[in-house]
């Protein structure tokens, strides 16, 4: 699935081929991803130019003239940059083309992703309005956190996957985060001290950047019409590794499931 550092690789690698375009024409081949398609927009989207690309979790807002696009590449979507028409493949359901030749074209197997157009502030949509803070930014921080959990019971991996506590931090990264940040998974959130909220905040941080330089080889792919744009794999320390020794301690690392999530950790190094 795509997590946010898939998503911000995606941005970087379609921005530039996408802003200051005018769109000549939208087509749909699918009547719905996750939600109906709306077919008003083949009308409404041509003639309009796109000004500026940015994401927020992992919606990219296509922010044009009149209004902005809302999208989101669900469990299996991607985006290329190819000529206007190239031959489409099967799961090629949305083409935006440009005045420019070039096309933005989104492809979406299980049809989880979304492509939705508003025309009044894209963050107060309901999508986004209720979406925790960014955690690259300085909004994220041990003390935002530390606040936040005060009193809260569950557990501190669920917590901090909660979107509401901070944005893009998918099952994979809770996991990795909460060992490079020395805490154990299964600790509720209120009794971590203020501390160890540093210690895990800085750790997100350095995660997810960590990801996206390691997705920035692959946006050149962003330009090419065979290309597997936007999926990389980082080196995991935890994440999947059960059983197996853990890299610091050479305890054997284990796993459990949190809400229904499988959640690696080492029982010694973490506590
Ligand atoms: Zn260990």
């Amino acid at each position: 699935m795509p997590e946010l550092p898939e998503v911000e690789t995606t941005l970087r690698g379609i921005s530039p081929h996408v802003t200051d375009r005018t769109i000549l024409e939208c087509i749909f081949r699918t009547a719905k991803l996750r939600w109906p398609l709306d077919p008003a927009l083949c009308h409404h989207l041509p003639g309009q130019k796109i000004y500026k690309v940015e994401r927020r979790a992992k919606y990219l807002l296509l922010f044009c003239t009149q209004g902005t696009i809302i999208l989101h590449l669900g469990m299996s979507g991607s985006l290329r940059i190819i000529p206007a028409g190239t031959t489409e493949r099967k799961h090629d359901h949305v083409d935006l083309i440009f005045t420019d030749g070039q096309c933005l074209r989104m492809t979406d197997p299980r049809k989880f992703g979304a492509f939705i157009y508003t025309d009044t502030d894209p963050f107060t949509h309901k999508l986004l309005y209720s979406l925790g803070p960014e955690p690259l930014t300085d909004a994220f921080s041990g003390d935002y956190l530390y606040v936040a959990a005060k009193g809260r019971k569950l557990t501190i991996k669920q917590f901090i996957m909660d979107q509401k506590t901070v944005v893009g931090v998918g099952n994979i990264y809770a996991s990795e985060a909460l060992f490079r940040a020395k805490i154990r998974p299964d600790r509720a959130a209120g009794k971590v001290g203020l501390n160890r909220y540093r210690n895990l905040s800085r750790a997100i941080k350095e995660i997810l950047t960590e990801a996206i330089s390691a997705g920035g080889t692959t946006i050149n792919d962003f330009n090419q019409a065979d290309g597997k744009p936007g999926y990389f794999t980082q080196q995991l320390q935890v994440y999947g590794r059960s059983g197996k020794p853990c890299v610091i301690c050479d305890q054997p690392v284990h796993s459990q499931h949190l809400g229904q999530r499988s959640t690696f950790f080492c029982p010694s190094c973490q506590r």
